[in-house]
């Protein structure tokens, strides 16, 4: 029998929900670097402008994270829910939610980890995705009527410190240590300056990604944590950077 020819995957969207102005870039900005490299599609959703934070503006932080996204090359849209601090688990923020997933239809979704020893917005907003992720498949939704269903692959979590990374759930490690893309994600953690006066965050995210490197056999890694089991089309889709020790 002749083998079919294979074509490369459509890259469908990857839709990114942060809980503030700065989640999604200083958790996972090299992995959001690499799909944009890669001719994705990267669009952020930013559920509050950072209001009750001790330092910078609403203002300022809307600035900071539009500046970010565009080091990404990734598009930026916020969202007004409860508001920074304040979010709480309502059905109706899940299908504002599903609302943009019909809207981008993303292959991938990546939110924050449900995980409660964290600020509460991010394990908050991370099981509103979650939901809104099954809310946007189904047909009957008269709220979602605008785009039709749509069903994405897999729904990721990411973790914006070691405490909020789930236990029990083996992550996805993602390879991101071309030059560039490290490059490109510290200057996207260097456009929140306003968020830098009390720790140096970028230092830390970025000793965080060589550790998880250096467990995985490459320069710099980023994790993410799956909701659902992985489904591979095929075995080619695994990488040998993890026979390189
Ligand atoms: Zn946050």
């Amino acid at each position: 029998m002749k083998p079919t020819p294979t074509s490369p995957p459509e890259l469908a969207p990857l839709l990114a929900f942060g809980a503030h102005p700065d989640d999604i870039e200083f958790s996972i900005g090299g992995i959001v670097a690499q799909e944009v490299a890669l001719g994705r599609r990267v669009h952020f959703v930013v559920c509050s402008r950072g209001e009750a934070g001790t330092h910078g503006s609403p203002a300022l932080r809307t600035k900071e994270a539009k500046k970010a996204a565009e080091i990404l090359g990734a598009s930026i849209e916020f969202m007004r829910l409860d508001g920074d601090a304040h979010l709480e688990i309502k059905a109706r923020h899940a299908i504002k939610l599903a609302a943009v997933i019909r809207r981008i239809r993303p292959v991938v979704i990546v939110a924050p980890t449900v995980v409660p020893t964290q600020h509460p917005d991010h394990w908050r907003l991370g099981t509103l995705v979650r939901d809104a992720a099954r809310l946007a498949r189904f047909g009957g939704m008269k709220e979602l009527r605008k785009n039709p269903p749509h069903a994405i692959g897999q729904l990721f979590f990411y973790a914006l410190s070691p405490n909020a990374e789930p236990t029990g759930v083996t992550p996805v490690i993602v390879d991101i240590s071309r030059a560039h893309i490290v490059t490109s994600w510290k200057s996207a953690m260097e456009a929140h300056a306003s968020q830098m006066k009390t720790r140096n965050y970028l230092e830390l995210q970025l000793a965080r990604a060589r550790m998880h490197g250096l467990a995985s056999g490459v320069g710099h890694a980023q994790l993410l944590f799956p909701d659902a089991p992985i489904v591979f089309e095929s075995l080619a889709a695994i990488s040998r950077a993890a026979q390189r020790f």
